[in-house]
């Protein structure tokens, strides 16, 4: 089992998903009191955010991956960024280390490549629905279709992963907003919606539609699992 490094706090609520999936992921591939070997660098995310309002994604990248480079020296044997946003810097803290960096749209583009879709919605900061970071290399490597809500909808889906989810309220309107706007992408011929903010899924759950949905988080985790057991 390797050790796996996370760069956290992108917010903080998504971080905690991610340190249980992946304890529940090798309690469930070893049993007994095994889990997870993780080394975790959790930022303080008023700092990240403030960058990304003043379109500081150059200082942004430094940070993410001086803070890279520091798990890597204390033993990580790979890099998740815990968050779908800052991916639009990885090519910043990619430079700064050896060890893998499991990039997680990927992860997601495994996932969807293997349920046979090829056109899917996707969520997430406007950042991330609008640039072509994410999108592109869902489309380069994947060769996926992806539809993003119009303007108003992705303005509303952005405030509140700020304003709500990164603060840790989930409330019921905000859900059936959501729902709403899934199924706005359904209209528009979306196979799947991909939950491309890490915080998404602690809002909206597969069980409250029958649309296929990709929580990132989740995928990121189980795709770091199993590079963590390659070979073993
Ligand atoms: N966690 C969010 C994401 O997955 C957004 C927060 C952020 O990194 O700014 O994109």
């Amino acid at each position: 089992m390797k050790t796996i490094g996370l760069l956290g706090g992108m917010s903080w609520e998504s971080t905690v998903l991610y340190y249980q999936l992946l304890n529940e992921g090798v309690r469930k591939r070893l049993g007994g009191l095994h889990s997870a070997k993780i080394l975790m660098h959790s930022v303080d995310f008023a700092d990240i955010e403030q960058f990304q309002v003043n379109g500081e994604w150059q200082q942004a990248g430094e940070q993410l991956a001086a803070a890279a480079a520091g798990l890597e020296q204390a033993g990580a044997e790979m890099i998740l960024l815990c968050t779908n946003l800052m991916h639009k810097v990885a090519p910043l803290i990619e430079a700064e280390i050896e060890v893998p960096f499991l990039h997680i749209a990927d992860a997601s583009g495994h996932a969807i490549k293997a349920q046979g879709l090829k056109k899917v919605g996707l969520l997430g900061t406007r950042y991330t629905m609008e640039e072509d970071f994410y999108r592109q290399r869902l489309l380069d490597k994947y060769n996926l279709d992806v539809v993003i809500p119009d303007q108003e909808d992705r303005d509303y889906v952005h405030q509140v992963i700020f304003s709500e989810l990164c603060l840790g309220k989930f409330t019921p309107e905000s859900r059936a907003n959501y729902l709403a706007i899934i199924d706005k992408l359904r209209d528009q011929g979306a196979e799947g919606v991909i939950l491309g903010c890490t915080e998404i899924p602690l809002l909206v759950r597969q069980e409250d539609t029958d649309l296929p949905l990709f929580n990132t988080a989740a995928l990121h985790a189980e795709y770091a699992l199993e590079y963590s057991f390659v070979g073993e």
